[in-house]
C-alpha cells in the first residue's frame, strides 16, 4: 500500500505573508501543532515589501487629531471605490474591525507606527497609519518573531502542489514539494502533509503571473510591469479551484497609478506620490501641462484617466507638500524624484510647455483659495497653494499591483464550494488569495487590515475544528 501521509499537523497554513502568519499566531492559541509552508526561499511575500500603510476608522491617532471618522464612512468609501462589486458583509467586517486589528498589531506584536496619519486617495478623511520604517516588514518581522516564540515552524522552499480531500467534501491535507526551487514546478520532493483539524490557504495574489492575468484581463499585456514579489503567481489559486473552491472576480486586477517610470516595481517613488504628490500636489499631462483628474481619486479612476490620456504624466509638489513624503531622501538619491529651484526649470527638464503649466498651477492655487476644485479635489485646511520652492516632480507609470479577485470565503473565512455553494469542510482562506472584499478597486492601506483580520479568523476557526482521528501517519 502506498504511503498516505508523511507528516501530520493540526493546522496547515500555506503562505507566510500577513494572512498566513496572522492565521498561525491565532491558531496556536487553540492548538499545539501548527505549521506554515512557504514556497520562496524567504518569508513574507508581498507583505514584507509593502508600504506598511494601515487604514483604520476610529483610531487613537484620529482622536488625538480631532478627525471624525467611523466604520460606516470607511465602508462607504470602500463600496464607492469598489463600485459595489464588494461582498458587503466582508467589506463591512474590514471597516468595523480595522481599529481592533490595528491595536492587535500594537498590543500583541509590538508593531511601531509613525506619529502622524496619511491621507490616501479615495478615503474621505486621513485614516492611514504608517509603520515606523514605511514598510510591511515592520509588521512581518514581529509576526515571524512571534511564530518563533510560539514554536510555529515556517518551512521555506515548500510549495503547495495540491489539496488532498477526504472524499467527503472536506480537505484532509496537502501535497507539497519540499526543497522546491521557484519557479520550477517539478523541483523538490513531493510530501503529503495531513491536517488533523484544517488547512488555511493564504498564498496571496497573482500579479506576477503574466499568462494568467492576461487570461483574466487581456488588456494586461506581458510588457506591463508589476509592483509585486516574484512569487505572486497563480498555481495555488488553480489548486484551490481544482479542489472545488469558487473563483470570483478574477479580472478585477488593480494597477497602481503612483509608481515611477524611473525604477522597477513599487520602489521608493510609489510612497512619494501616494503620501505627498497626489494629496498635496497635482498630476499633469506632460504634453499639455494641464491637470486632468482629482489627484485624490481612488486608484481605478486615476489609472483609467491616465491610460485614456495615452501620454505621460507627472506629479508635482512644492516644499510644503513634500514634508509628507516618507521616502524623499531615497527618491532623490535614486533619481526617481527630481528637485528644481523654479517651475521654469521643472517644466524644461520634464519637457512640459511652460505657460500652460504656470496657468495650471495658478488655477489650482485659486481653487484652494476659493475652496472649490473643478476636478472635485476636496479642499481642506491642510491643503496649501503650490508656490513654495523648491519644487519636486516624479514621472508616473501605472503598474499591476493588486488582485481584488480570488476565491470566495464567508465571514468565518471558510472556502465556499462551487458545486454546493456551501463551505468546503476544514478549508479556510484569507488575504489576497480571496476575492470580492474590495470589489472593483481596493483603497490604499486596506489590504493590511483585511489580510490580518481574516488571517486571524481563519486561524482561530481552523484550530477549533474537531480533531480527526484514525489514519496512522504512514502505511506501507
Ligand atoms: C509593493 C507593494 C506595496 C503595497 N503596499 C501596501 C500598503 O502599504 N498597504 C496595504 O494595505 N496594502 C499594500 N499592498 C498590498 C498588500 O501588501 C498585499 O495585499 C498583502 O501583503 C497580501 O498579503 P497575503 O498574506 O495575502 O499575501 P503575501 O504577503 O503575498 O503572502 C503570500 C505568500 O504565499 C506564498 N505562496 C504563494 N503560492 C504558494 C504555494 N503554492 N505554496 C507555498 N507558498 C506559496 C508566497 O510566496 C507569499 O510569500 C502592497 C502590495 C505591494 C506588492
Amino acid at each position: 500500500m502506498r504511503t498516505m501521509w508523511d507528516e501530520e499537523f493540526e493546522v496547515v497554513i500555506i503562505g507566510s505573508g500577513f494572512a498566513g502568519l496572522a492565521a498561525a499566531i491565532e491558531a496556536r492559541k487553540y492548538c499545539d501543532k501548527v505549521v506554515v509552508f512557504e514556497k520562496m526561499p524567504v518569508p513574507g511575500g508581498n507583505s514584507s515589501i509593502c508600504g506598511g500603510i494601515f487604514s483604520a476608522a476610529g483610531t487613537p491617532l484620529q482622536a488625538e487629531n480631532g478627525i471624525e471618522d467611523s466604520p460606516a464612512l470607511m465602508l462607504a468609501d470602500m463600496l464607492a471605490s469598489g463600485q459595489r462589486f464588494n461582498y458587503p458583509e466582508l467589506a463591512r467586517m474590514v471597516a468595523e474591525r480595522s481599529t481592533e486589528t490595528l491595536l492587535w498589531t500594537i498590543e500583541e506584536l509590538d508593531v511601531k507606527y509613525q506619529p502622524s496619519l496619511s491621507w490616501v486617495g479615495g478615503h474621505s478623511v486621513p485614516r492611514s497609519y504608517n509603520t515606523w520604517n514605511a514598510s510591511g516588514s515592520g509588521i512581518v518581522k514581529p509576526m515571524l518573531a512571534k511564530c518563533r516564540e510560539l514554536n510555529i515552524p515556517v518551512r521555506l522552499k515548500s510549495c503547495l502542489a495540491n489539496f488532498v480531500d477526504d472524499g467527503n467534501n472536506a480537505i484532509e491535507g496537502v501535497e507539497i514539494r519540499e526543497e522546491y526551487i521557484f519557479p520550477k514546478s517539478e523541483s523538490g520532493t513531493p510530501k503529503r502533509i495531513r491536517a488533523t483539524r484544517a488547512v488555511v490557504l493564504a498564498s496571496g495574489g497573482f500579479s506576477q503571473d503574466k499568462e494568467f492575468r492576461a487570461i483574466q484581463n487581456p488588456r494586461l499585456t506581458e510588457d506591463i510591469e508589476s509592483t509585486n514579489h516574484q512569487g505572486a503567481t497563480a498555481e495555488s489559486l488553480i489548486s484551490a479551484i481544482r479542489a472545488g473552491a469558487t473563483p470570483v472576480q478574477l479580472s478585477n486586477i488593480q494597477l497602481g497609478p503612483w509608481a515611477s517610470r524611473d525604477e522597477e516595481g513599487f520602489g521608493v517613488g510609489s510612497l512619494f506620490s501616494m503620501l505627498a504628490g497626489f494629496p498635496y500636489g497635482i498630476i499633469i499631462d506632460v504634453s499639455t501641462g494641464n491637470r486632468f483628474v482629482n489627484e485624490q481619486s481612488d486608484r481605478k479612476l486615476l489609472v483609467d484617466s491616465m491610460l485614456n490620456l495615452g501620454t505621460e504624466s507627472i506629479a508635482i509638489v512644492d516644499q510644503k507638500g513634500v514634508a509628507y513624503a516618507t521616502t524623499l531622501d531615497q527618491c532623490l538619491k535614486r533619481g526617481v524624484v527630481r528637485k528644481f529651484d523654479s517651475i521654469e526649470e521643472l517644466a524644461a527638464s520634464n519637457h512640459v510647455p511652460l505657460m500652460p503649466l504656470v496657468n495650471t498651477i495658478k488655477s489650482y492655487n485659486s481653487s484652494i483659495e476659493k475652496g472649490e476644485d473643478r476636478f472635485g479635489k476636496w479642499i481642506h485646511k491642510g491643503l496649501e497653494p503650490i508656490q513654495y520652492p523648491p519644487y519636486y516632480s516624479i514621472r508616473l507609470l501605472p503598474k499591476i499591483h493588486h488582485c481584488m479577485g480570488g476565491i470566495r470565503i464567508n465571514t468565518l473565512a471558510q472556502v465556499i464550494g462551487i458545486d454546493t455553494r456551501r463551505p468546503i469542510g476544514r478549508f479556510y482562506a484569507a488575504g489576497e488569495i480571496t476575492g470580492g472584499i474590495h470589489g472593483a478597486s481596493r483603497l490604499g492601506g486596506n489590504a493590511v487590515p483585511e489580510c490580518i483580520l481574516f488571517g486571524r479568523i481563519a486561524g482561530a476557526n481552523a484550530a477549533r475544528e474537531p480533531l480527526r482521528s484514525g489514519h496512522p501517519l504512514s502505511q506501507e
